[in-house]
């Protein structure tokens, strides 16, 4: 049903109505988690057609030299949140269509053999439950299915340090947090270790240079961009819907959530904004 009606809007005339009004003049940020390289390849061959896919580092800097209008036409940035292992699959095809990307890192995950709390609760406990938890439940909870976040298990979810350094030439890594912690659900000392200590580590460990911060899962408050300011971070990114522009508070970016989606026409319809602007006029 929903395929359908990507279909349809797709076919409607909607999305290059979206993109030449919102589009043409703002900078797009899409959401990317794990895609399949058959969905990243289907991805980048509509998105490069379409779109000028830049860095967010261009952006960033354009934003501080006052220089946006410079910036082309349609930018748009491909983000990656978590730093799943899968993103290295996805390597060539950032070589084939020569598109920077930024991979989120959790910076206490990436080269160990730890795991995703999402992941593991998933099917198991309602994931959606467990990040309006306050933090400290949300761990004791997840201890009833024997999770920690220090536990190393049997298999890798997350990048190695030897798979981030071959990407590095292309690919710009920034900071997720340590553990993916939900920061609004956290005491303030635990966010800013979760901000701080990420940075650090991420600097010091892998010879990266932090500057920006997706929240996880989105979600920030008051203190949490205070706290993301204080430790040096010079961006926040959320999952709100909408296109940035001069105005955009650099700690509040807007991005699209593209769902990892292998289906052209769900892309296209995510990626000019259209269908997250009807969702919000709850229309079906
Ligand atoms: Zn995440």
């Amino acid at each position: 049903m929903k395929a359908l009606a990507f279909r349809l809007l797709h076919q409607s005339g909607c999305v290059r109505l979206f993109r030449f009004l919102y589009q043409r003049r703002r900078v797009t940020i899409l959401l990317f988690h794990d895609p399949s390289p058959t969905a990243m390849e289907m991805a980048l061959r509509y998105l490069t057609r379409f779109y000028r896919i830049i860095s967010l580092q261009t952006y960033l800097e354009a934003r501080s030299a006052g220089t946006t209008d410079r910036l082309p036409e349609y930018s748009l940035i491909l983000t990656f949140d978590d730093g799943h292992r899968g993103n290295y699959a996805l390597l060539p095809l950032f070589e084939k269509y020569g598109v920077p990307a930024t991979i989120f890192l959790c910076s206490a995950i990436v080269d160990t053999y730890r795991h995703f709390w999402f992941l593991d609760a998933d099917g198991v406990l309602p994931v959606e439950r467990l990040k309006a938890l306050p933090n400290t439940e949300r761990l004791e909870c997840l201890g009833g299915i024997q999770f920690a976040e220090e536990k190393e298990y049997p298999t890798r979810q997350a990048l190695s340090a030897r798979e981030i350094q071959r990407m590095r030439p292309l690919i710009d890594f920034q900071s997720h947090t340590r553990f993916h912690s939900i920061l609004t659900t956290c005491a303030r000392a635990r966010v800013r270790a979760s901000l701080q200590g990420a940075k650090e580590r991420l600097e010091r460990d892998f010879g990266l240079s932090i500057n920006a911060l997706a929240y996880p899962n989105g979600d920030y408050d008051t203190r949490t961009v205070e706290e993301t300011r204080t430790a040096g971070y010079r961006c926040g990114l959320t999952v709100d819907h909408g296109f940035n522009d001069d105005d955009t508070d650099l700690f509040l970016l807007r991005r699209l959530d593209v769902n990892d989606t292998e289906d052209v026409h769900e892309l296209a319809v995510k990626a000019s904004g259209l269908w997250q602007h009807l969702k919000s006029m709850h229309l079906p």
